[in-house]
């Protein structure tokens, strides 16, 4: 790693993050990448993407978001594996410490992502990109004609269950009590909906079928009368939530009331020369290409602000 002043310091090395590097390294700008703890973001655990623009046949995440990465080192991007735990936004230029490592920037891009909430289940991390996915939009067209679940009590949850309605022939919402945090006119919506039916009080013991790589059952626990079983699906959708990755900038940059990073012009922050961009600031799209249009506004702008602060 180049230890003096870097103009631009990217954090995340996820859609937002590469397309941030590509652009700023095409500017001559030699920008660093901070990789983060989970490199390659979100698309890093789908399987076939069939909504980003220009693949025809589709493309596979891990491929596409790799594929990112190598357009921007070939522009001179940098990278590191690394993960920021602490920062100094009060002065530039920025500090960020990584563990033992300090790094300094004139301008800093943070695409450091959301991630999606797991059950922890035992079989749940070896069954994603098999039937467990936290992105309807991305995976409900894999189960068209098939009877699959959704797992989540709020917006989430209703709006993916709705939404996989165009593919399933029949969703089955699990939620761990009986009300729900969901809005009114979102559950209605669901509630409304034939293709939707609700499992309440009721958890999720974990999902079979690790062995076979792919998605036969979950088994089910009903919280007030302790039964058990096993409940067939083709596919287990995760609707509770996301994190946004944004602790380390705690008390130094506006966030909503769950974390997330507040911008204004899309991807400014309150501190000049700090952009953010992708997931950690977007709750409402959050899709590659919005995250890739973000990550690319950020990288223009912190080429303007260097050109008007001196790089
Ligand atoms: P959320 O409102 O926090 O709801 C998460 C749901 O997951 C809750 O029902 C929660 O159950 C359940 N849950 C959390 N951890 C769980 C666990 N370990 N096991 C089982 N269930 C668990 O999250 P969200 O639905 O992602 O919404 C986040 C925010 O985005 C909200 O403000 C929402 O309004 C907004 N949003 C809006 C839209 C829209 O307007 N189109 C769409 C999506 C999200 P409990 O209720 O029991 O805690």
């Amino acid at each position: 790693m180049n230890d003096s002043i870097r103009n631009v310091v990217v954090v995340g090395s996820g859609c937002a993050g590469h397309t941030a590097a590509l652009y700023t390294a095409r500017a001559k700008l030699n920008p660093l990448v901070i990789e983060g703890h989970e490199p390659g973001g979100q698309l890093s655990l789908t399987t076939l993407v069939e909504n980003f623009p220009g693949f025809p046949e589709g493309v596979q995440g891990p491929e596409l978001v790799e594929n990112m990465r190598k357009q921007a080192t070939r522009f001179g991007a940098e990278y590191i594996m690394g993960h920021v735990n602490e920062a100094d936004l009060t002065r530039r230029p920025f500090t960020l410490s990584l563990g033992k490592d300090t790094v300094q920037a004139r301008t800093l891009i943070i695409a450091s992502g959301a991630s999606a909430r797991w059950l922890g289940l035992p079989n749940e991390q070896a069954l994603i990109g098999h039937g467990v996915s936290s992105c309807a939009t991305c995976d409900g067209f894999f189960f068209s004609g098939k009877e699959i679940t959704v797992i989540g009590g709020g917006d989430s949850a209703m709006e993916e269950a709705t939404f996989l309605t165009r593919f399933a022939t029949k969703v089955t919402i699990i939620h761990r009590r009986s009300e729900f945090r969901a809005s009114k006119i979102m559950l209605e919506r669901a509630q409304k909906n034939e293709r939707i039916k609700f499992l309440t009080d009721t958890i999720v013991e974990d999902v079979l079928d690790a062995e076979k790589k792919e998605v036969t059952a979950l088994k089910l626990r009903n919280l007030k009368n302790s039964k058990i079983w096993d409940f067939p699906t083709s596919a287990m959708f995760l609707g509770i939530g996301h994190i946004p990755n944004a602790k380390m900038f705690e008390g130094q940059l506006d966030m909503d009331q769950d974390g997330y990073l507040k911008t204004t012009h899309y991807v400014f922050t309150q501190v000049p020369g700090v952009y953010a961009c992708g997931d950690v600031q977007d709750r409402r799209y959050r899709q590659a290409i919005t995250a890739a249009g973000t990550g690319c506004m950020a990288a223009l702008e912190a080429e303007k602000f260097l050109e008007e602060h001196g790089g």
